[in-house]
């Protein structure tokens, strides 16, 4: 008799777990816990200190999360650099990713994307004393540094063809080429060149060129189809900009840098397809 109630009670248990996990779900993605990529070495949009992770792409995912049922604490920060975000999310080991990550219809061939939730634009970080590097047209003779698989390395080797270009795997080791004398100016989003041009250790050292030439539409990556996921988090992020939520998080995050966000802010989400 006893036995039989512990078996019962066994019973009920397993159906109530996969009852919730079934509950959480969408379109077989566990809410209950979830892996997002991000970047771990861009201040002010996604950073990790010890154990500590801050910027927008922090709180915009940590928003998301919580709108789709998962606590802050159940989220597993995973690094996505520029290059692998498409193979984090295609082989799944990552649900989602938040990293500056620009939409485009290349990579929409290998994800989804719901957004945008932010509009950068790609920009020159060079030396604070050097005033011959103005824009992508004052590149002839210089040596510039990007980032392996990402939209700014590509734009700018489409804008300026021929151009000297050493490409890392993150913005960071760039950062520490320009300020060793190695290279003379890193391109990419001006939200990244700002994070870092307002660090304690390049305050004064480094500036933003200031004038930038493409529009980068931030989205958040997750499986290409999984049409119920990019549902919900497009809601997620239409709640946080309503709300208020994502202007506190851009006033906290960026405007320790003096960023101003460009017109367009904040971008209104695209539909799922
Ligand atoms: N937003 C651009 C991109 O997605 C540049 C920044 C980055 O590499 O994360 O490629």
């Amino acid at each position: 008799m006893r036995l039989r109630r512990v078996a019962a009670a066994v019973a009920a248990l397993g159906l109530a777990v996969s009852l919730s996990a079934c509950a959480g779900g969408a379109g077989g993605t566990d809410l209950t816990k979830l892996r997002i990529g991000i970047k771990f070495d861009q201040p002010g949009l996604g950073l990790k200190q010890g154990d500590t992770y801050t910027g927008l792409d922090v709180d915009v995912a940590t928003y998301i999360a919580g709108k789709l049922g998962t606590p802050a604490n159940a989220i597993t920060w995973t690094q996505a650099p520029s290059a692998q975000r498409e193979t984090l999310i295609d082989t799944g080991q990552v649900d989602l990713v938040v990293a500056t990550y620009s939409i485009t219809d290349a990579r929409k061939e290998k994800v989804s994307f719901a957004g945008p939730y932010f509009i950068a634009g790609q920009d020159l970080l060079v030396r604070a004393g050097d005033s011959s590097i103005t824009g992508p047209d004052s590149l002839a003779g210089k040596k510039l540094c990007s980032v392996t698989g990402s939209t700014s390395a590509q734009k700018i080797k489409d804008k300026v063809p021929g151009v000297n270009l050493q490409e890392f795997a993150t913005y960071s080791e760039c950062v520490s080429a320009l300020a060793a004398g190695t290279i003379d100016a890193l391109t990419t989003d001006d939200t990244i060149l700002a994070g870092f041009a307002s660090q304690d250790q390049y305050k004064g050292k480094l500036k933003v060129v200031g004038a930038p030439f493409t529009q980068e539409n931030y989205g958040v990556g997750l499986k290409k189809g999984n049409t119920d996921l990019c549902n919900k988090v497009t809601q997620a992020i239409k709640d946080m900009i309503a709300d208020g939520s994502w202007q506190k998080a851009v006033d906290k995050n960026l405007g320790p840098a003096n960023y101003k966000a460009p017109a367009g802010n904040p971008p209104t989400p695209a539909a799922c397809s």
